[in-house]
């Protein structure tokens, strides 16, 4: 019988490739496969790229080849010949990239991002890019204008977003690691209604050049994989300081896939009150609650704290980034790059423009930020909202002194219908309670499943960690993963 390439980790791939089991070409082609059979109940991607990744994949095979004749495999680059897929709002050089938006038009990049240079540069291959809520704004990926996303656990409900897209691909097995974006928890949460691990790290661990920028005090890129240990191989190799992004940390960048997990002694995790509020839903309580008992029977050390300022994340956040992308979209006016709407004057033409370019969501965003920024109402909002930031930062600062993680759940709820939260967008805001606190303090969140509710649908918690210690989310997160199965949970599609 024939092997089924796209159920294999990738260090299995990486193996497999290496002793000549099979080739680049022949991974790259049982993933497109799976792809052309699961994507219509899916719709994970916007673009597919493959005659791009089979003449790519031709030529990994000739490297492998080389290398296996020559006994060299060591030599060859950390990803030769692994297929993965990056959210459409990041640019891979001559690869259509659309944010999910009428406003890109078929704006084709000259340039790849840095982190995805670096991912080519190992010698991955990018199959496709995925979908998101338009410009990353939004809690489900039914903001883009391709049309939602759809959850491979059950296709009527969504995949979270906005990187869902990303999620959804790596949950059905269509690649084996995605990247994705994550300004107040699009990774973590469609990581968490997919069932897969997501990383969001430190902000200015990965450089945001060729990100399309949202809200840009808060955006991060990461990794969507089905193991921690396979996100940390990719993470690592996208991290780094780059000269053309000057926020981008120059912190050395440890071997993040060495954490060897034996045990989790000596490790001490925090259980903030304020996340366990009334309003979760039961089993999600009961799985993260398990999920806290298993990492003490591993030998971690639980202890309660306290983050005071946790309730004052959602409006700050919703201050702060829209204020950002109110700023960061306005270069979209139909004269340089995209979508030009040409009717009447030239005034005329950047209304028209944006006006037919833009969604509902992205438009109310653009309106709220350029409120909070106007004169007049910019102290009472926009200056208060920094404010709060730093307090909501020093909390995370403070708790961080007495632990080494944060753990919580991701999500007050599993996965919601499509549909669902259609006209209720503050709904759809409530969705992300968890995960905004991490980017506002620009800490690492690293989401993982830890079982499912009584519908069948997975349930993802959260840990959080110190600036640049990713090493320690990974650390303790491989060790649960080593302990237990849920991330090898598979949906029945
Ligand atoms: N759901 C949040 C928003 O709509 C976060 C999105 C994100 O992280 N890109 O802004």
């Amino acid at each position: 019988m024939k092997r089924d390439l796209t159920s294999l980790s990738i260090f299995e791939m990486q193996n497999g490739l290496h002793s000549g089991d099979f080739g680049c070409l022949e991974l790259v082609e049982a993933f497109l496969e799976r792809i052309h059979t699961m994507e219509p109940r899916l719709h994970a991607f916007i673009t597919l790229a493959e005659d791009q990744a089979c003449a790519a994949a031709r030529s990994a095979d000739e490297r492998l080849r080389a290398a296996i004749a020559s006994k060299n495999q060591s030599q060859l680059p950390a990803l030769l010949g692994i297929p993965i897929a990056v959210k459409d709002l990041i640019t891979v050089e001559g690869l259509r990239c659309t944010c999910g938006s009428t406003v890109l038009g078929d704006w084709v990049p000259p340039f790849s991002a840095t982190a995805i240079q670096r991912l080519l540069d190992a010698g991955a291959i990018v199959i496709g890019k995925t979908n998101t809520d338009e410009f990353a704004m939004g809690s489900s990926t039914e903001s883009s204008v391709f049309g939602p996303t759809f959850n491979p656990w059950d296709t009527t409900r969504v995949p979270g977003g906005s990187s869902g897209g990303s999620a959804a691909a790596v949950a059905a097995r269509l690649v084996p690691a995605a990247i994705g974006s994550d300004t107040g928890g699009s990774i973590r949460q469609p990581a968490a209604f997919c069932g897969v691990t997501g990383i969001k790290p430190t902000y200015g661990r990965v450089s945001r050049y060729g990100l399309v920028a949202y809200g840009s005090s808060l955006d991060c890129m990461g990794v969507f994989a089905r193991s921690a240990a396979e996100a940390a191989l990719l993470l690592g190799i996208m991290s780094g300081r780059d000269h053309m992004d000057s926020t981008s940390a120059a912190q050395p960048v440890p071997d993040f896939s060495h954490s060897q997990p034996n045990d989790l002694r000596g490790v001490r995790i925090g259980i903030p009150k304020e996340y366990f509020i009334d309003g979760i839903q039961a089993d999600i309580r009961a799985r993260v609650n398990e999920a806290i008992a298993q990492l003490k029977a591993l030998g971690a050390e639980i202890v309660e704290i306290s983050l005071p300022h946790t309730k004052y994340a959602l409006p700050v956040y919703y201050l702060i980034a829209p204020a950002e992308a109110s700023a960061n979209l306005a270069r979209y006016d139909g004269v340089r790059f995209g979508l030009q709407v040409a009717k009447g004057s030239n005034l005329a033409m950047f209304r028209d423009t944006r006006g037919e370019g833009f969604g509902p969501e992205v438009k109310r965003r653009i309106m709220l930020g350029t409120y909070a920024l106007s004169a007049g109402y910019y102290d009472a909002y926009y200056g208060q909202a920094q404010k709060v930031r730093t307090l909501i930062k020093r909390d995370f600062e403070d708790a961080l002194k007495t632990v080494d993680a944060i753990a919580c759940p991701v999500t007050p709820s599993t996965a919601f219908k499509v549909g669902e939260h259609g006209d209720d967008p503050l709904a759809m805001y409530l969705e992300d309670v968890f995960t905004l606190p991490a980017n506002l303090a620009g800490v690492p969140g690293l989401a993982f499943p830890v079982g499912f509710d009584a519908n069948g649908l997975p349930v993802g918690m959260q840990l959080m960690g110190r600036p640049f210690e990713e090493q320690t989310l990974f650390r303790v997160v491989e060790a649960y993963q080593l302990a237990t199965g849920h991330h090898r949970q598979e949906p029945n599609l």
